[in-house]
Protein backbone atom coordinates (compact mmCIF):
# COMPACT_ATOMS: atom_id res chain seq x y z
CA UNK A 1 0.00 0.00 0.00
CA UNK A 2 0.89 3.64 -0.39
CA UNK A 3 0.06 6.14 2.28
CA UNK A 4 0.64 9.80 2.43
CA UNK A 5 0.86 10.83 6.40
CA UNK A 6 0.47 14.68 6.67
CA UNK A 7 2.65 16.09 9.40
CA UNK A 8 6.48 15.53 10.47
CA UNK A 9 5.98 15.30 13.99
CA UNK A 10 5.77 12.86 16.34
CA UNK A 11 2.73 11.50 15.39
CA UNK A 12 3.37 11.49 11.68
CA UNK A 13 6.63 10.13 11.68
CA UNK A 14 5.78 7.55 14.52
CA UNK A 15 2.68 6.52 11.78
CA UNK A 16 4.78 6.86 9.17
CA UNK A 17 7.61 4.32 10.91
CA UNK A 18 5.49 2.41 12.13
CA UNK A 19 4.18 1.50 8.04
CA UNK A 20 7.43 1.51 6.83
CA UNK A 21 8.63 -0.99 8.75
CA UNK A 22 5.86 -3.36 7.55
CA UNK A 23 7.05 -2.95 4.44
CA UNK A 24 4.64 -0.32 2.95
CA UNK A 25 5.40 2.71 0.99
CA UNK A 26 5.28 5.75 2.64
CA UNK A 27 5.63 9.62 2.39
CA UNK A 28 5.49 11.97 4.71
CA UNK A 29 4.50 15.69 4.00
CA UNK A 30 5.93 18.47 5.90
CA UNK A 31 4.71 22.26 5.67
CA UNK A 32 7.90 23.04 7.33
CA UNK A 33 11.48 23.02 6.35
CA UNK A 34 12.14 20.45 9.09
CA UNK A 35 10.45 17.83 10.78
CA UNK A 36 9.92 17.47 14.27
CA UNK A 37 6.70 19.76 14.50
CA UNK A 38 6.85 21.02 18.61
CA UNK A 39 9.05 18.81 19.44
CA UNK A 40 11.58 20.14 17.02
CA UNK A 41 15.33 21.05 18.10
CA UNK A 42 16.00 24.19 15.89
CA UNK A 43 19.71 24.64 15.17
CA UNK A 44 20.64 27.58 12.76
CA UNK A 45 23.22 30.35 13.51
CA UNK A 46 24.70 28.56 16.23
CA UNK A 47 21.63 28.23 18.39
CA UNK A 48 20.47 25.03 19.10
CA UNK A 49 17.41 25.16 21.15
CA UNK A 50 14.30 23.65 21.95
CA UNK A 51 10.79 24.82 21.81
CA UNK A 52 10.11 25.34 25.31
CA UNK A 53 11.20 22.85 27.86
CA UNK A 54 10.68 19.22 26.78
CA UNK A 55 10.73 16.31 29.02
CA UNK A 56 10.30 13.19 27.87
CA UNK A 57 8.16 10.92 30.18
CA UNK A 58 5.65 7.96 29.89
CA UNK A 59 4.54 5.03 32.02
CA UNK A 60 4.13 3.03 28.69
CA UNK A 61 7.14 0.81 28.99
CA UNK A 62 6.94 -0.22 24.88
CA UNK A 63 7.07 3.64 24.09
CA UNK A 64 10.04 4.03 26.35
CA UNK A 65 11.65 0.80 24.82
CA UNK A 66 10.84 2.19 21.04
CA UNK A 67 12.56 5.64 21.80
CA UNK A 68 15.55 4.40 23.35
CA UNK A 69 15.96 2.13 20.23
CA UNK A 70 15.71 4.62 17.86
CA UNK A 71 19.09 4.89 15.76
CA UNK A 72 21.71 7.10 17.42
CA UNK A 73 19.75 8.06 20.88
CA UNK A 74 21.34 8.82 24.24
CA UNK A 75 18.96 9.52 26.34
CA UNK A 76 19.64 11.34 29.82
CA UNK A 77 17.82 10.88 32.99
CA UNK A 78 17.27 14.01 34.63
CA UNK A 79 15.70 14.83 37.78
CA UNK A 80 13.34 17.84 37.56
CA UNK A 81 13.89 21.33 38.85
CA UNK A 82 10.55 23.42 38.39
CA UNK A 83 9.61 26.53 40.08
CA UNK A 84 6.89 29.46 40.04
CA UNK A 85 8.25 32.87 40.33
CA UNK A 86 5.64 34.66 42.79
CA UNK A 87 5.71 37.65 44.82
CA UNK A 88 9.81 38.27 44.04
CA UNK A 89 10.46 34.29 45.33
CA UNK A 90 10.21 30.92 44.23
CA UNK A 91 7.43 28.60 45.40
CA UNK A 92 7.69 24.77 44.29
CA UNK A 93 5.89 23.34 41.06
CA UNK A 94 3.99 21.11 41.63
CA UNK A 95 2.93 22.77 44.30
CA UNK A 96 3.00 21.57 47.64
CA UNK A 97 1.29 22.62 50.87
CA UNK A 98 4.36 23.24 52.95
CA UNK A 99 6.37 25.33 50.54
CA UNK A 100 3.46 27.27 49.56
CA UNK A 101 2.45 28.13 53.31
CA UNK A 102 6.12 28.43 54.27
CA UNK A 103 7.24 30.82 51.18
CA UNK A 104 4.22 32.99 51.13
CA UNK A 105 4.10 35.78 53.71
CA UNK A 106 2.31 35.32 56.52
CA UNK A 107 -1.13 37.24 55.86
CA UNK A 108 -1.77 35.61 52.24
CA UNK A 109 -0.77 32.06 54.09
CA UNK A 110 -4.40 32.86 56.74
CA UNK A 111 -6.03 34.53 53.87
CA UNK A 112 -5.41 31.40 51.68
CA UNK A 113 -6.49 29.10 54.50
CA UNK A 114 -9.49 31.30 55.28
CA UNK A 115 -10.68 31.82 51.47
CA UNK A 116 -10.57 28.05 51.30
CA UNK A 117 -12.43 27.47 54.67
CA UNK A 118 -15.35 30.38 53.66
CA UNK A 119 -15.54 27.97 49.83
CA UNK A 120 -16.19 24.94 52.12
CA UNK A 121 -19.32 26.26 54.02
CA UNK A 122 -20.19 28.17 50.51
CA UNK A 123 -20.41 24.24 49.03
CA UNK A 124 -23.45 23.37 51.52
CA UNK A 125 -25.64 25.88 50.32
CA UNK A 126 -24.53 27.28 47.03
CA UNK A 127 -22.29 24.94 45.30
CA UNK A 128 -20.35 26.52 42.64
CA UNK A 129 -20.70 25.31 38.89
CA UNK A 130 -18.12 22.96 37.85
CA UNK A 131 -18.39 23.36 34.00
CA UNK A 132 -16.15 26.17 34.05
CA UNK A 133 -12.31 26.04 35.26
CA UNK A 134 -13.07 29.26 37.63
CA UNK A 135 -15.92 27.18 39.37
CA UNK A 136 -13.86 23.99 39.81
CA UNK A 137 -10.45 25.91 40.66
CA UNK A 138 -12.59 28.52 43.30
CA UNK A 139 -14.81 25.60 44.75
CA UNK A 140 -11.60 23.40 45.22
CA UNK A 141 -8.54 25.54 46.51
CA UNK A 142 -10.52 28.83 47.46
CA UNK A 143 -10.19 32.54 46.39
CA UNK A 144 -6.83 32.99 47.79
CA UNK A 145 -4.50 30.40 46.05
CA UNK A 146 -6.93 31.11 43.02
CA UNK A 147 -6.29 35.08 42.70
CA UNK A 148 -2.48 34.83 43.64
CA UNK A 149 -1.72 32.52 40.90
CA UNK A 150 -4.05 29.98 38.98
CA UNK A 151 -6.35 32.04 37.56
CA UNK A 152 -3.75 35.13 36.29
CA UNK A 153 -1.86 31.96 35.07
CA UNK A 154 -4.43 30.25 33.34
CA UNK A 155 -5.68 33.94 31.98
CA UNK A 156 -1.89 34.81 30.54
CA UNK A 157 -1.63 31.19 28.75
CA UNK A 158 -5.02 31.41 27.24
CA UNK A 159 -5.70 34.89 26.71
CA UNK A 160 -9.50 34.49 27.82
CA UNK A 161 -11.23 34.54 31.50
CA UNK A 162 -11.11 31.28 33.56
CA UNK A 163 -14.85 31.44 33.74
CA UNK A 164 -14.79 30.97 29.57
CA UNK A 165 -12.09 27.97 30.05
CA UNK A 166 -13.26 24.17 30.47
CA UNK A 167 -13.19 22.48 33.97
CA UNK A 168 -11.36 19.94 31.74
CA UNK A 169 -8.36 21.90 31.80
CA UNK A 170 -8.52 21.97 35.31
CA UNK A 171 -9.12 18.25 36.17
CA UNK A 172 -6.40 17.43 33.37
CA UNK A 173 -3.52 19.54 34.56
CA UNK A 174 -4.17 20.13 38.36
CA UNK A 175 -3.66 16.63 39.47
CA UNK A 176 -3.74 16.95 43.33
CA UNK A 177 -7.49 17.54 43.37
CA UNK A 178 -8.14 20.54 46.37
CA UNK A 179 -5.85 22.03 48.53
CA UNK A 180 -7.31 19.67 51.06
CA UNK A 181 -5.67 17.42 49.14
CA UNK A 182 -2.50 19.11 48.87
CA UNK A 183 -2.94 19.05 52.81
CA UNK A 184 -3.02 15.56 52.90
CA UNK A 185 -0.22 14.77 50.73
CA UNK A 186 2.12 16.62 52.96
CA UNK A 187 0.89 14.87 55.93
CA UNK A 188 0.78 11.45 54.35
CA UNK A 189 2.25 11.01 50.81
CA UNK A 190 0.23 9.04 48.69
CA UNK A 191 1.97 5.93 47.27
CA UNK A 192 0.72 5.85 43.70
CA UNK A 193 3.02 9.05 42.08
CA UNK A 194 0.42 11.41 40.38
CA UNK A 195 2.05 11.86 36.44
CA UNK A 196 2.63 15.72 37.54
CA UNK A 197 4.56 14.78 40.32
CA UNK A 198 6.90 12.40 38.26
CA UNK A 199 10.63 13.74 39.73
CA UNK A 200 12.72 12.25 37.25
CA UNK A 201 12.67 12.05 33.34
CA UNK A 202 14.34 11.47 30.00
CA UNK A 203 15.73 14.15 28.43
CA UNK A 204 18.05 12.91 24.81
CA UNK A 205 21.21 14.35 24.34
CA UNK A 206 21.67 17.08 21.35
CA UNK A 207 18.05 18.14 21.82
CA UNK A 208 14.20 16.92 22.15
CA UNK A 209 14.30 16.50 18.44
CA UNK A 210 16.76 14.16 18.43
CA UNK A 211 13.59 11.48 18.63
CA UNK A 212 12.51 13.27 15.28
CA UNK A 213 15.32 12.52 13.54
CA UNK A 214 15.59 8.97 15.41
CA UNK A 215 12.27 8.19 13.54
CA UNK A 216 13.10 10.27 10.21
CA UNK A 217 16.38 8.40 9.96
CA UNK A 218 14.96 4.95 10.14
CA UNK A 219 12.19 5.90 7.94
CA UNK A 220 14.35 6.87 4.63
CA UNK A 221 16.69 3.76 5.77
CA UNK A 222 13.56 1.46 4.95
CA UNK A 223 12.60 3.30 1.59
CA UNK A 224 9.94 6.02 3.06
CA UNK A 225 10.10 9.36 1.80
CA UNK A 226 9.95 12.84 3.89
CA UNK A 227 8.56 16.10 1.51
CA UNK A 228 9.67 19.20 3.51
CA UNK A 229 8.44 22.95 2.56
CA UNK A 230 5.29 21.25 1.16
CA UNK A 231 1.86 22.26 1.65
CA UNK A 232 -1.33 20.31 0.30
CA UNK A 233 -3.94 22.78 -0.98
CA UNK A 234 -6.69 20.12 -1.73
CA UNK A 235 -7.66 16.51 -0.66
CA UNK A 236 -9.93 14.48 -2.96
CA UNK A 237 -10.65 11.29 -3.01
CA UNK A 238 -9.39 9.59 -6.19
CA UNK A 239 -10.93 5.85 -8.09
CA UNK A 240 -9.12 4.09 -5.07
CA UNK A 241 -7.84 5.91 -2.37
CA UNK A 242 -6.88 9.94 -1.96
CA UNK A 243 -5.23 12.67 -4.49
CA UNK A 244 -2.98 15.09 -2.76
CA UNK A 245 -3.08 18.06 -4.26
CA UNK A 246 0.07 20.66 -4.39
CA UNK A 247 0.21 24.03 -6.28
CA UNK A 248 1.87 22.50 -9.28
CA UNK A 249 1.58 18.81 -8.42
CA UNK A 250 -0.46 16.09 -6.91
CA UNK A 251 0.39 12.56 -5.14
CA UNK A 252 -2.13 9.40 -5.23
CA UNK A 253 -2.00 7.35 -2.24
CA UNK A 254 -4.11 4.23 -1.32
CA UNK A 255 -4.35 5.81 2.59
CA UNK A 256 -3.86 8.75 4.66
CA UNK A 257 -2.93 9.65 7.72
CA UNK A 258 -3.50 13.48 9.28
CA UNK A 259 -1.47 14.51 12.31
CA UNK A 260 -2.07 18.33 10.79
CA UNK A 261 -4.23 21.09 13.06
CA UNK A 262 -7.71 19.25 12.54
CA UNK A 263 -9.60 22.60 11.18
CA UNK A 264 -6.61 22.82 8.56
CA UNK A 265 -7.54 18.88 7.41
CA UNK A 266 -11.39 19.81 7.44
CA UNK A 267 -10.52 22.94 5.15
CA UNK A 268 -8.87 20.49 2.48
CA UNK A 269 -11.49 18.23 2.51
CA UNK A 270 -13.99 20.93 1.69
CA UNK A 271 -17.49 19.36 0.19
CA UNK A 272 -16.40 15.85 1.55
CA UNK A 273 -18.14 17.49 5.03
CA UNK A 274 -21.07 18.90 5.59
CA UNK A 275 -21.16 22.38 6.40
CA UNK A 276 -21.90 21.85 9.71
CA UNK A 277 -18.80 20.30 10.80
CA UNK A 278 -16.97 23.19 8.69
CA UNK A 279 -18.80 25.69 11.16
CA UNK A 280 -17.64 23.14 14.32
CA UNK A 281 -13.85 22.92 12.94
CA UNK A 282 -14.23 27.02 12.82
CA UNK A 283 -14.50 27.43 16.45
CA UNK A 284 -12.01 24.61 17.53
CA UNK A 285 -9.16 27.69 18.44
CA UNK A 286 -5.83 27.18 19.04
CA UNK A 287 -3.35 28.93 21.33
CA UNK A 288 -0.06 30.31 19.52
CA UNK A 289 3.77 30.57 21.31
CA UNK A 290 6.27 32.85 20.43
CA UNK A 291 9.53 31.75 21.69
CA UNK A 292 12.72 33.98 22.19
CA UNK A 293 16.13 32.43 22.49
CA UNK A 294 18.80 34.45 24.49
CA UNK A 295 22.55 33.35 23.86
CA UNK A 296 24.47 34.55 26.93
CA UNK A 297 28.43 34.63 27.53
CA UNK A 298 27.80 33.80 31.50
CA UNK A 299 26.63 30.46 33.31
CA UNK A 300 23.29 31.01 34.50
CA UNK A 301 22.66 30.27 38.50
CA UNK A 302 19.46 28.53 38.41
CA UNK A 303 19.32 24.71 38.44
CA UNK A 304 15.50 24.66 37.27
CA UNK A 305 14.52 23.36 33.87
CA UNK A 306 11.90 25.87 33.72
CA UNK A 307 10.44 28.61 36.06
CA UNK A 308 6.72 29.90 35.39
CA UNK A 309 6.42 33.55 35.42
CA UNK A 310 2.39 34.22 36.02
CA UNK A 311 2.95 38.34 37.04
CA UNK A 312 2.81 40.87 34.47
CA UNK A 313 5.55 42.54 34.66
CA UNK A 314 6.80 39.53 32.93
CA UNK A 315 5.41 39.86 29.43
CA UNK A 316 6.33 35.76 29.01
CA UNK A 317 4.75 33.00 30.83
CA UNK A 318 7.42 30.72 31.35
CA UNK A 319 11.41 30.33 30.83
CA UNK A 320 13.42 27.59 30.43
CA UNK A 321 17.70 26.88 30.54
CA UNK A 322 18.76 24.92 27.94
CA UNK A 323 22.13 23.82 29.72
CA UNK A 324 19.95 22.49 32.95
CA UNK A 325 18.67 19.98 30.42
CA UNK A 326 22.15 19.31 28.05
CA UNK A 327 25.52 20.71 29.59
CA UNK A 328 26.67 20.46 26.11
CA UNK A 329 24.37 22.95 24.51
CA UNK A 330 25.46 27.29 24.86
CA UNK A 331 24.61 29.16 27.91
CA UNK A 332 20.81 30.25 26.64
CA UNK A 333 17.23 30.86 28.21
CA UNK A 334 14.39 30.59 25.75
CA UNK A 335 11.14 32.52 27.09
CA UNK A 336 7.63 31.49 26.27
CA UNK A 337 5.26 34.56 25.20
CA UNK A 338 1.41 32.99 25.08
CA UNK A 339 -0.32 34.78 22.18
CA UNK A 340 -2.58 34.98 19.14
CA UNK A 341 -1.48 34.35 15.47
CA UNK A 342 -2.05 38.04 14.51
CA UNK A 343 -2.08 39.71 17.56
CA UNK A 344 0.71 42.63 18.93
CA UNK A 345 3.08 40.21 21.22
CA UNK A 346 2.79 37.70 17.62
CA UNK A 347 4.25 40.52 15.34
CA UNK A 348 6.51 42.02 17.70
CA UNK A 349 10.02 41.82 16.37
CA UNK A 350 13.14 39.96 17.92
CA UNK A 351 14.86 43.08 18.83
CA UNK A 352 11.69 44.54 20.77
CA UNK A 353 10.45 41.30 22.06
CA UNK A 354 14.34 41.44 23.85
CA UNK A 355 14.34 44.75 24.78
CA UNK A 356 10.67 44.22 26.84
CA UNK A 357 12.23 41.02 28.48
CA UNK A 358 15.63 42.23 29.43
CA UNK A 359 14.26 44.08 32.59
CA UNK A 360 12.18 40.84 33.88
CA UNK A 361 15.30 38.07 33.37
CA UNK A 362 17.73 41.10 34.98
CA UNK A 363 14.93 41.46 37.94
CA UNK A 364 15.01 37.40 38.46
CA UNK A 365 18.64 37.80 38.34
CA UNK A 366 18.93 35.70 35.25
CA UNK A 367 21.55 37.46 33.43
CA UNK A 368 21.67 41.92 32.75
CA UNK A 369 22.05 43.16 29.09
CA UNK A 370 25.89 43.18 28.55
CA UNK A 371 25.64 39.35 28.46
CA UNK A 372 23.77 39.07 25.72
CA UNK A 373 25.81 37.74 22.30
CA UNK A 374 22.52 37.04 20.67
CA UNK A 375 18.93 35.86 20.29
CA UNK A 376 16.58 33.94 18.16
CA UNK A 377 12.79 34.05 17.36
CA UNK A 378 10.46 31.46 16.24
CA UNK A 379 6.76 31.88 16.36
CA UNK A 380 4.01 28.72 16.22
CA UNK A 381 0.36 29.59 15.89
CA UNK A 382 -0.91 25.27 16.63
CA UNK A 383 0.76 24.86 20.00
CA UNK A 384 -2.53 24.63 22.69
CA UNK A 385 -5.51 23.75 21.52
CA UNK A 386 -7.89 25.88 23.68
CA UNK A 387 -10.92 24.31 25.73
CA UNK A 388 -13.27 26.65 26.14
CA UNK A 389 -16.75 26.25 27.17
CA UNK A 390 -18.01 24.52 23.82
CA UNK A 391 -14.53 22.74 22.49
CA UNK A 392 -16.14 19.26 23.65
CA UNK A 393 -18.99 19.99 21.40
CA UNK A 394 -17.16 20.50 18.35
CA UNK A 395 -14.25 17.99 18.73
CA UNK A 396 -16.96 15.28 19.15
CA UNK A 397 -18.70 16.35 15.53
CA UNK A 398 -15.68 16.89 14.01
CA UNK A 399 -14.14 13.97 15.10
CA UNK A 400 -17.41 11.96 14.54
CA UNK A 401 -17.45 13.30 11.06
CA UNK A 402 -14.45 12.60 9.87
CA UNK A 403 -14.22 8.88 11.42
CA UNK A 404 -17.26 8.59 8.69
CA UNK A 405 -14.41 8.66 5.54
CA UNK A 406 -13.05 6.03 4.65
CA UNK A 407 -9.28 5.19 4.61
CA UNK A 408 -8.00 8.00 6.24
CA UNK A 409 -7.49 8.55 9.88
CA UNK A 410 -6.27 11.77 12.18
CA UNK A 411 -4.41 11.51 15.41
CA UNK A 412 -1.66 13.41 17.03
CA UNK A 413 -2.06 16.43 19.43
CA UNK A 414 -3.32 19.18 16.18
CA UNK A 415 -5.18 16.48 14.51
CA UNK A 416 -7.52 15.26 17.68
CA UNK A 417 -7.44 18.47 19.14
CA UNK A 418 -6.53 17.17 22.31
CA UNK A 419 -3.57 18.44 24.98
CA UNK A 420 -1.36 15.42 25.09
CA UNK A 421 2.46 14.75 25.68
CA UNK A 422 5.34 13.35 23.46
CA UNK A 423 4.73 9.49 24.48
CA UNK A 424 0.73 10.19 23.86
CA UNK A 425 1.66 11.44 19.96
CA UNK A 426 3.97 8.99 19.63
CA UNK A 427 1.46 5.79 20.50
CA UNK A 428 -1.12 7.60 18.57
CA UNK A 429 0.73 7.78 15.54
CA UNK A 430 1.33 3.90 15.96
CA UNK A 431 -2.28 2.89 16.77
CA UNK A 432 -3.07 4.91 13.37
CA UNK A 433 -1.20 3.02 11.38
CA UNK A 434 -2.62 0.07 12.93
CA UNK A 435 -6.17 1.56 12.19
CA UNK A 436 -4.94 1.99 8.88
CA UNK A 437 -4.27 -1.85 8.56
CA UNK A 438 -7.20 -2.23 9.74
CA UNK A 439 -5.48 -4.10 12.76
CA UNK A 440 -6.85 -1.41 15.59
CA UNK A 441 -8.15 1.93 16.60
CA UNK A 442 -7.10 5.01 17.75
CA UNK A 443 -10.12 5.68 19.89
CA UNK A 444 -10.62 2.21 21.27
CA UNK A 445 -6.91 2.39 22.28
CA UNK A 446 -7.13 5.12 24.62
CA UNK A 447 -9.28 5.84 27.66
CA UNK A 448 -10.34 9.06 26.76
CA UNK A 449 -10.33 10.17 30.68
CA UNK A 450 -9.06 13.22 31.37
CA UNK A 451 -6.34 11.35 33.42
CA UNK A 452 -4.65 9.90 30.52
CA UNK A 453 -3.42 13.18 29.25
CA UNK A 454 -2.53 14.56 32.70
CA UNK A 455 0.51 17.33 32.86
CA UNK A 456 3.41 18.11 30.14
C1 LIG B 1 5.89 24.67 24.95
C2 LIG B 1 5.58 23.20 24.95
C3 LIG B 1 6.19 22.37 25.89
C4 LIG B 1 5.91 21.01 25.90
N1 LIG B 1 6.53 20.21 26.81
C5 LIG B 1 6.31 18.88 26.81
C6 LIG B 1 6.97 18.04 27.75
O1 LIG B 1 7.74 18.49 28.59
N2 LIG B 1 6.73 16.70 27.68
C7 LIG B 1 5.88 16.16 26.76
O2 LIG B 1 5.73 14.93 26.74
N3 LIG B 1 5.22 16.94 25.87
C8 LIG B 1 5.42 18.28 25.88
N4 LIG B 1 4.75 19.09 24.98
C9 LIG B 1 3.79 18.46 24.04
C10 LIG B 1 4.49 17.86 22.80
O3 LIG B 1 5.33 18.81 22.19
C11 LIG B 1 3.42 17.42 21.80
O4 LIG B 1 2.47 16.59 22.42
C12 LIG B 1 3.96 16.65 20.59
O5 LIG B 1 5.18 17.18 20.13
C13 LIG B 1 2.90 16.74 19.50
O6 LIG B 1 3.29 15.99 18.37
P1 LIG B 1 2.29 15.86 17.14
O7 LIG B 1 3.02 15.15 16.07
O8 LIG B 1 1.02 15.28 17.61
O9 LIG B 1 1.96 17.36 16.70
P2 LIG B 1 2.94 18.47 16.10
O10 LIG B 1 4.26 18.38 16.76
O11 LIG B 1 2.22 19.76 16.18
O12 LIG B 1 3.12 18.03 14.57
C14 LIG B 1 2.24 18.43 13.54
C15 LIG B 1 3.09 18.65 12.29
O13 LIG B 1 2.23 18.99 11.19
C16 LIG B 1 2.83 20.03 10.43
N5 LIG B 1 1.77 20.72 9.69
C17 LIG B 1 0.85 21.60 10.17
N6 LIG B 1 0.03 22.00 9.17
C18 LIG B 1 0.43 21.36 8.06
C19 LIG B 1 -0.03 21.35 6.70
N7 LIG B 1 -1.10 22.07 6.32
N8 LIG B 1 0.62 20.57 5.81
C20 LIG B 1 1.71 19.81 6.19
N9 LIG B 1 2.18 19.79 7.46
C21 LIG B 1 1.54 20.55 8.37
C22 LIG B 1 3.50 20.89 11.51
O14 LIG B 1 4.48 21.73 10.94
C23 LIG B 1 4.07 19.83 12.43
O15 LIG B 1 5.35 19.43 12.03
C24 LIG B 1 4.99 20.46 24.96
C25 LIG B 1 4.36 21.30 24.04
C26 LIG B 1 4.64 22.67 24.04
C27 LIG B 1 3.96 23.55 23.04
Amino acid sequence: MKIVILGAGLAGLSAAEELARRGHEVVVVEKEPFHGGLAATIKRDGFVYDLGPHRFHTSNDLILGFVKGLPGIDLLELDRVSRIRLLDRYFDYPLSFSNLLSTMPLHRGVGMMLSFLREKIRGISAPREQESFEGWVLSRFGRGLYDLYLAPYNKKLWGIEPSQLSADWASQRITVPSLAGLIKETIVPSKETVRSLVSTFHYPRGGIGEICRGLASGITEMGGSLLFSSEPTGLKKAETGWCINFPNSHIVCDKLISTIPVNSYTELLGNILPEEVHRAASNLKFRALVFLTVHLNCDIEPLDHWIYTSEDRYLFNRLSISRNFDPDVPSQVVFEYSCQEGDDIWKMSKEKLLETTIPGAEHLGLFSAETVLGSDIIRRAYAYPIYDLTYAKNTSLVLDALEEIADCVTCGRQGLFRYNNMDHSIEMGKFAALEILGEASVKSHFNWDENTWADG
